[in-house]
């Protein structure tokens, strides 16, 4: 609990980057609290990343998913923290400290155009969450 000696931080982490942590992530940064997203995965969208339609309603799973992702990637007070995983975590409610540990990309992010250039030429065959973690290879 907040206490006069112990103060709310005013910073928010949200664990899992699907709709639904996207979702999260929005309604707390609008609400004012700065919002660390932290996602295992490469990429935020989990399941819903992979699907066309929705169960039972049909709808595009694009057209909900890629507002959300456009909105929370532009969002100042949304800071997204991918292929990371919670290592510890201490303190209590209102005033917690965690530790995450992130794996490595090995390229620079704030420099990557995302043009593919680098998956043309990979010699490793890796299973892709898009193809049924079949080994895809770049064409
Ligand atoms: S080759 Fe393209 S996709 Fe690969 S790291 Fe460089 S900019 Fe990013």
């Amino acid at each position: 609990m907040a206490t006069e000696a112990n103060p709310k931080i005013g910073a928010v982490m949200v664990v899992g980057g699907g709709i639904a942590g996207m979702q999260a992530a929005l309604d707390t940064a609008n609400a004012g609290y700065k919002v660390y997203l932290v996602e295992q995965d490469i990429s935020l969208g989990g399941v819903m990343a992979q699907l066309d339609k929705t169960f039972p309603t049909n709808d595009c799973s694009t057209c909900m998913l890629s507002p959300r992702l456009i909105e929370v990637a532009m969002h100042p007070d949304i800071e997204i923290i991918t292929l990371a995983q919670i290592e510890a975590l201490e303190g209590e409610p209102g005033n917690f400290t965690v530790t995450l540990r992130q794996t490595p990309r090995y390229i620079d992010i704030d420099k990557c155009s995302a043009c593919g250039a680098c998956a043309d030429v990979c010699p490793v065959e890796l299973p892709s969450i898009f193809d049924e973690w079949r080994p895809v290879r770049p064409s």
